[in-house]
């Protein structure tokens, strides 16, 4: 049994950091009880965002989605080996590679051994929800709703699987609105589909009366705030026709929160992100640099291309980092950094797999190969997903994380 202290410290406790977290966390009870984990995330609940479209339409099913932090890591924080493990709620806002320490935005400064980044992505209203508190975070998910209610003319922007979603629980939860989704390519949802389902999405798109607008770029104005808030405005796509609204949504992607990353950047002159911000990987999810083996970088914040951003990819990248940070502890690297643990590789390649709801009662899907989209199997399919889109599931699973 060894007695040597290390520190596993995970930043961002959602679907990657969650999984890492409890991995580690339960190597302490095997051999390694001086290991602590030191879990760190800016918002004191873990959000279940692939049930937001949902959310839209019903207010009482979306505040389920923040579960509290507190209750997902009690048994973490109890865990009566010591030293514990712990749950900070704040945000990490740089760090020092010489010294293996983060600076968070509490004003302390918290060691490792081993670094965990998954601070993921940003998206906006509806999709995501500002507020660090379950009541901040409930106020405007409920001022949102309320705004999506009232409004009579919506405009979606982006016509992946988020904006599609949206449109169809509006369009199905209330028949009187105008909703017209605007996408910037020839069809919807991403290329590397096939055409029947992004045809089969635009026709059941439109037995709901959602007008699709494809081929066309809006210009975005700069200085417009995109909340999710009645407020009449009229935007211009490439083609020049002029699209008046009185709320608009925008749903054309993420931005990863990877803002820390400026000052390793600047202490070991190295550029360790790509031209949008994620966060530059080895296959075996260590950061891309020689000078940080022990810095790895699971799920949405790291570099890989949109194709890998889905739940179900990012929890297969989980363990493959606690996975090797296990190899890197039982082999001492910790102690040792000469000694060179065999590591492994993340080989799942991008999503080939889709389901997407629209409205509760239609969708369509992808599966090895085969689309689903104007059929009635598509609507099967995605009624999997629509149901509560994966909510008992999820539920089940952080309820349960840390045990
Ligand atoms: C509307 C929507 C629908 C989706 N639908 C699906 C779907 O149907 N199927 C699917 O497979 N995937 C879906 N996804 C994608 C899926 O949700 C993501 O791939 C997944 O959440 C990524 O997990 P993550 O842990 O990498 O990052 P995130 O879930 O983004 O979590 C990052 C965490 O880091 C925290 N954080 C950020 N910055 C800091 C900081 N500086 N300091 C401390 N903490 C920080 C955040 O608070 C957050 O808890 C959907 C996403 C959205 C937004």
């Amino acid at each position: 049994m060894s007695t040597r202290n290390i520190n596993v410290v995970v930043v961002g406790v959602s679907v990657a950091g969650l999984k890492v977290a409890k991995t580690i966390a339960a190597l302490s009870k095997q051999g390694f009880p001086n290991l602590s984990v030191t879990a760190i995330d800016k918002n004191e609940y873990f959000y279940h965002a692939i049930a937001a479209p949902r959310a839209t339409v019903d207010l009482e099913f979306g505040k389920k989605l923040f579960f509290p932090l507190a209750d997902i890591l009690q048994e973490f924080e109890l865990n009566p080996a010591e030293p514990k493990h712990r749950f900070i709620q704040t945000t990490l806002t740089s760090i020092n590679n010489a010294q293996k320490t983060i600076k968070l935005s509490n004003g302390q400064t918290v060691a490792f051994d081993y670094l965990v980044l998954a601070t993921g992505a940003k998206n906006k209203s509806p999709a995501h929800y500002e507020g660090a508190t379950v009541t901040e975070a409930h106020r405007n998910m409920e001022e949102t709703f309320e705004s999506i209610k009232k409004a009579k003319d919506i405009l979606i922007i982006g016509g992946g699987a988020v904006g599609i979603e949206i449109a169809g629980e509006i369009a199905a939860a209330y028949k009187d609105k105008k909703i017209t989704l605007v996408h910037s390519a020839e069809r919807l949802l991403p290329l590397n589909f096939k055409h029947g389902i992004s045809n089969g999405a635009v026709d059941k798109l439109q037995r709901l009366g959602v007008e699709v607008v494809l081929n066309e770029k809006i210009k975005m104005p700069e200085d417009v705030l995109f909340n999710c808030r009645v407020r009449p405005l009229t935007l211009t796509g490439t083609s020049g026709r002029e699209y008046a609204s009185d709320l608009q949504i925008l749903a054309t992607g993420t931005t990863v929160h990877t803002e820390y990353m400026e000052s390793l950047e600047g202490e070991l002159g190295e550029h360790l992100r790509n031209d949008w911000g994620g966060i530059k990987v080895r296959k075996t999810l260590q950061a891309n640099s020689k000078s940080l083996p022990n810095i790895f970088v699971p799920g949405d914040c790291n570099a890989l291309p949109a194709g890998y951003k889905f739940a179900y990819l990012v929890g297969a990248m989980s363990t493959v980092v606690a996975t090797n940070i296990i190899a890197m502890i039982n082999a001492g690297f910790d102690e040792d950094s000469t000694k060179k643990p065999t590591l492994v590789e993340y080989t799942g390649g991008p999503m080939n797999i889709m389901f997407v709801p629209i409205g509760p009662n239609l969708g369509v899907a992808q599966i090895m190969g085969i689309a689903f989209g104007k059929s009635f199997m598509g609507n099967v399919l995605a009624g999997f997903k629509s149901k509560d889109y994966f909510y008992a599931k999820i539920a089940a699973e952080v309820t349960d994380a840390v045990k």
